[in-house]
Parts: C-alpha cells; sequence; structure tokens
C-alpha cells in the first residue's frame, strides 16, 4: 500500500477542486470496466447541473472506503399516490459533501423481456439528466431499471416524466417486488412459453401489491423460458416460472452425426454423454444419439452442447416452483417444484396461472410471519400444509433428487410412482401405460 493522504472530504486535489479519490483510483487498475471510471466521466462530462453531485458523491464514496463506513441512512420519500418504488437514501456527512446529501433512486419497471427501442433509452436519459444525476443502472439485481441519485424535490418530477412515457414504478420494501422476465421466445429458441405474456398477465393483476406495500415482507416472481433459467428464477424468485416440455427431446440424427465428425467421439463422450446428470445419454457405434428420456431431467445441458442436433420436445409447458431466495433466516433456498408441469398456451391456461399466483400470494399475505419469504414460511409449517393449503396433491416429481434421497428407496420410487401416476389418469379418466 502507497502512502495515502487522507481527503476528510475538502477537495483540495485533483483538478477543477475534484475530491482526491485514491482508494477509489485503485478500482480502475484492473482489465475490467470499473463504476468508478463511469462516475468520473458524469463528474467531467455531464450534464453541468449534475457535475458536482458527482464529484461529491466520488467524495463521499472515497471518504467511506478510507474509514470502511457507510454513511447513507434511508427515510421516506414518495411520490403521489405510491407507498414503494423510492428508495430514499440521504448522507450522513453531508456538511462535507452536501452536494450529494440527497441521493435517491428510482426503481422503475423494465419492460417483460427487457425489450426497448433506442428511442425510448434516449428518452429516458434526457429525464434523468434533467431531474436526476444522469446516472442509471439497466438493470439491478432486482430487475428494476435503476434511476440513481435524485433530489427529494426532484422526485416527483422525474417519476412524472418517466410515466409520461409510459414506464411505472417498480416495488420496495413488503411488498410485491418487480419481476424479470427472460428475452425468451422473440429471440431465444429454447424457449418454452410466451414468458412476456405470463410475466404482464401476472404483474397486471397483482400491480397493487407492488405499489402499496402490505405483504409481510417481498415477493418476487421470475420467468425463465427453459431450465437454463437466464433470470435466476429458481435461487432469486419466491413465484419462479421456467419453462420445459414432457415428450422427448428432438434429435436430428444427421446434424448428431455432423458434430461428432466435428468434434470427434471423445469430446461428444466428454462434453454430452458424460455430463449428462442422470446419465441418460448414449453415442451409438453409428454416431448417432439415444436418450432415455424417461430419466431425462431436463436440465438442458446436452442442448446447450448440441443446439444444432437437439432441442426442447413439442409438448412445452412450464414448471412451478415456489421459495428460492438468498440468505435471511434460514439461509439460501432453492424454489420448491410445486407444479411440475402446466400448459401455458391458451387463454385458459393464462388464467389458470394467473389464479395460482394469486392465491399463493393470499397465502403469504394471510401467513407469513413479518420480515418473512415464503420459502421460509414453507420450512416453518411444513411442505404438507402448503401444499393442502393450495389444493394441490402430492406428486412424485416433487421428491428432489430421488435418485440420492436418503428418505426414498431408488427401486421403490420407480413402481411406486408408476403406481401415482396411473391413479392419477384413472381419476382423470384417461388411459396411460405404466410408463
Ligand atoms: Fe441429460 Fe439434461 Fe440432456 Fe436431459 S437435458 S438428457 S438430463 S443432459
Amino acid at each position: 500500500m502507497t502512502d495515502r493522504k487522507p481527503t476528510d472530504g475538502k477537495p483540495e486535489g485533483g483538478s477543477e477542486g475534484h475530491h482526491p479519490t485514491p482508494h477509489l483510483d485503485q478500482l480502475e487498475d484492473g482489465p475490467w470496466p470499473s463504476f468508478v471510471t463511469g462516475l468520473k466521466r458524469l463528474r467531467d462530462e455531464g450534464s453541468p447541473g449534475n457535475r458536482k453531485m458527482m464529484n461529491d458523491l466520488l467524495g463521499q464514496l472515497n471518504h467511506s472506503y478510507e474509514n470502511r463506513l457507510g454513511y447513507w441512512k434511508g427515510g421516506t420519500v414518495s411520490v403521489f399516490g405510491y407507498g414503494g418504488g423510492i428508495i430514499p437514501r440521504f448522507s450522513e456527512v453531508a456538511d462535507k459533501f452536501p452536494e450529494s446529501k440527497e441521493f435517491h433512486t428510482l426503481r422503475v419497471m423494465p419492460p417483460a423481456g427487457y425489450h426497448y427501442t433506442t428511442d425510448v433509452l434516449r428518452k429516458m436519459c434526457d429525464i434523468w439528466e434533467e431531474h436526476g444525476s444522469g446516472l442509471i443502472a439497466f438493470h439491478g439485481q432486482s430487475g428494476d431499471i435503476m434511476f440513481q441519485g435524485c433530489t427529494t424535490e426532484n422526485t416527483q418530477k422525474a417519476f412524472d416524466a418517466l410515466n409520461e412515457i409510459g414506464f411505472d414504478l417498480g416495488g420496495a420494501g413488503p411488498a410485491l417486488r418487480t419481476a424479470m422476465s427472460c428475452v425468451g421466445h422473440a429471440r431465444c429458441e429454447q424457449s418454452c412459453y410466451d414468458e412476456v405474456r405470463a410475466h404482464r398477465t401476472i404483474i397486471n393483476s397483482l400491480l397493487d401489491e407492488m405499489h402499496r406495500p402490505a405483504l409481510p415482507y417481498k415477493f418476487k416472481f421470475k420467468f425463465s423460458g427453459c431450465a437454463n433459467d437466464c433470470v435466476n428464477a429458481i435461487h432469486r424468485a419466491d413465484f419462479a416460472v421456467i419453462g420445459t416440455w414432457r415428450d422427448d427431446i428432438k434429435i436430428d440424427q444427421e446434424k448428431v452425426k455432423e458434430h461428432v465428425a466435428e468434434k470427434g467421439r471423445k469430446y461428444t463422450i466428454d462434453t454430452v454423454v458424460s455430463m449428462c446428470p442422470t446419465r441418460a445419454i448414449s453415442l451409438n457405434d453409428d454416431d448417432t444419439l439415444e436418450i432415455d428420456n424417461k430419466s431425462c431431467v431436463r436440465c438442458m445441458h446436452c442442448i446447450n452442447v448440441m443446439t444444432k442436433a437437439l432441442s426442447p420436445g413439442d409438448d412445452r409447458g412450464v414448471s412451478i416452483l415456489i421459495g428460492g431466495k438468498r440468505a435471511l433466516k434460514i439461509g439460501d433456498l432453492m424454489g420448491i417444484m410445486v407444479v411440475p408441469f402446466m400448459k401455458l398456451e391458451t387463454d385458459e391456461d393464462f388464467e389458470k396461472l394467473e389464479e395460482f399466483a394469486e392465491n399463493v400470494v393470499e397465502f403469504f399475505a394471510d401467513n407469513a410471519l413479518e420480515h418473512e419469504r415464503i420459502g421460509e414460511t414453507i420450512d416453518r409449517i411444513g411442505l404438507p400444509a402448503f401444499l393442502e393449503a393450495m389444493d394441490i396433491d402430492p406428486d412424485p416429481n416433487m421428491v428432489n433428487h430421488p435418485r440420492t434421497s436418503c428418505y426414498v428407496r431408488t427401486d421403490d420410487f420407480d413402481d411406486e410412482a408408476a403406481k401415482w401416476f396411473e391413479r392419477k389418469a384413472r381419476e382423470a379418466g384417461l388411459q396411460i401405460s405404466a410408463e
């Protein structure tokens, strides 16, 4: 470490009265783009009204690094008619850095699938240059567009201008949070349903829960078109909707042969056959592939490696998993499989999804303790109680890792599961084989 002169907030060093930022400067050393460079650009080239604010922001940040203390505190700031969507930040060192004494964030809902036109993006930038600091994050982990750095006075003005071009505030606090959906079927061939429609349907029907925080704690929906799960739904969403299929993987054997001819048998075995988590794939002597679809868990690995030769089946739909979240009371949780497969094509299918989502949020509102995510509620009351409340029958597909769970005997499991599926089919008046 070189000797660093304490800055104590006085803009004594650097050009044009810039606060010296020795600690932040180090963050520009590495090979990756640095947020510090972006902040400095706004300080030096941003709109004249914002330069001082960014200078003091950099000064405060450096002061924080120096003293290893954060100097932001919360408070209450909102716009008319809304209870959430603004993250208030007031500085505790405003006497040293007065220009950035208020640095609030507006959480704004992005379009489903993150589809923007350049025209809209330009308008957003203009609005934020006028009313905010010019600093925008596309997107925060919450999925929102984060418009960062606004004074209390300008919050309403900025929101009105964004509202004018068709955007709305997202969630903050104990409320329904802004949802995320992957780019999906608009651009991705692996997509198994219309993510954008599912996203809009659910958020529109529950919008009140987002704007007027009244839930015990946060609740997040995320929508991924396939098990690649590009929006991290399984471990970040209370309600994850993930595309899947229930018939066989589609195989183009000619493309398989081309792949093997180009990459070699060893490469194909090492990267596809041996990497299948359930050993469902074999490579025949004539360089064709065979997949035991009953053992396939739809993880997408083989399809990702052989995108031309393999693709999801035709009978597509979604799985719904409840309770994923990052650390809190009981640590990180992955979502629990609650609806193994649901078709999502017709208007009635979407209505069913909407109804189910409303029921789950209502259950959460009625039963969760304060500051408890739904995964923790389920952990506390037990999965059977949750399934009963949701009127869902337990299903063998809900068993996590049936091949390795010490509570399930693998030899019995397949037989018992087959009996269960037969019974369900009989109840539904369908004819199926034990498969
Ligand atoms: Fe195996 Fe996953 Fe491919 Fe299914 S999708 S065959 S589980 S690698």
